[in-house]
């Protein structure tokens, strides 16, 4: 069984300013001070912070990572960022399929898969979000939803190296409900063996899946302990330097 080291990362989405360095200096701080975390750290703020970000981290135990990337090569698409530059920008993974932009911008897992594609190419590590919504949970249909969402959205080159999975149930995310860890240990055993029985052992057991959705210092003991969960993807409670360092405080 491969050592999987957990990965606590935070998604800033559309927040933050050039004055927001201040918590990550905090969080490097909070790090540095407290007991060693057995954990990864990454905080994906938006484009604009993220060169900035990267350079304020460097030497430090913080990554970072982007929130998007296209499945582009650079050129003419207005507005779009390639993963090249986000590696470039000093980005070290980009989160892709987030269900907020499988929403607001109709990704599918096959544009998800591309995007992962892209971000291997970089030499980023893509983190693959899956989760099924409300009405798909209330018929009873989270494991076909997110073993298919993991099936489209992993590309056939994926490796522990080079991909995340992070499990965030849509209904969970920023509404401060979860799933019961019950519930969590399920969902991860079904996604580890349908990895296990596509990638075999190897990348199978050692790609890291997280769990992201309402995760805060006093859930994160209790989730980050199930069974075949490697870390956490983290929100809202990642925009404080002291929330997050408390999330963190599960690997201490
Ligand atoms: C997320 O959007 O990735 C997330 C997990 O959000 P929150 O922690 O705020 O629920």
């Amino acid at each position: 069984m491969p050592d999987r080291r957990p990965l606590v990362a935070g998604n800033w989405k559309m927040n933050g300013l050039r004055a927001s360095n201040a918590e990550l200096e905090a969080l490097i701080a909070a790090l540095k001070a407290g007991a060693p975390a057995a954990c990864d750290v990454m905080i994906a703020p938006p484009f604009t912070l993220v060169m900035g970000f990267a350079a304020a981290a460097d030497g430090s135990p913080v990554e970072i990572a982007g929130q998007d990337c296209s499945a582009l090569a650079p050129g003419a698409h207005t507005g779009d960022v390639a993963a090249t530059m986000l590696a470039d920008a000093g980005a070290s993974a980009v989160i892709v399929g987030h269900s907020e932009r499988r929403e607001d911008h109709r990704e599918t897992d096959e544009g998800v898969n591309a995007k992962a594609l892209a971000a291997y190419d970089a030499g980023l590590v893509a983190i693959i979000c899956v989760g099924e919504t409300e009405p798909e949970r209330d018929r009873g249909e989270t494991l076909e939803i997110v073993t298919g969402q993991l099936a489209g959205s992993v590309p056939d080159t994926a490796t522990a190296a080079n991909t995340v999975v992070a499990y965030e149930p849509v209904w969970a995310i920023g509404t401060g409900r979860t799933p019961t860890a019950d519930d969590v240990a399920k969902v991860h055993a079904a996604m580890r063996a349908a990895l296990v029985a596509r990638f075999g052992d190897e990348a199978g057991n050692g790609i890291r899946l997280l769990y992201g959705g309402s995760v805060k210092p006093a859930n994160a003991g209790e989730l980050m302990g199930v069974a075949d969960v490697d870390g956490a993807l983290v929100g809202g409670a990642s925009l404080k330097a002291a929330d997050f360092d408390g999330i963190i405080d599960a690997y201490r």
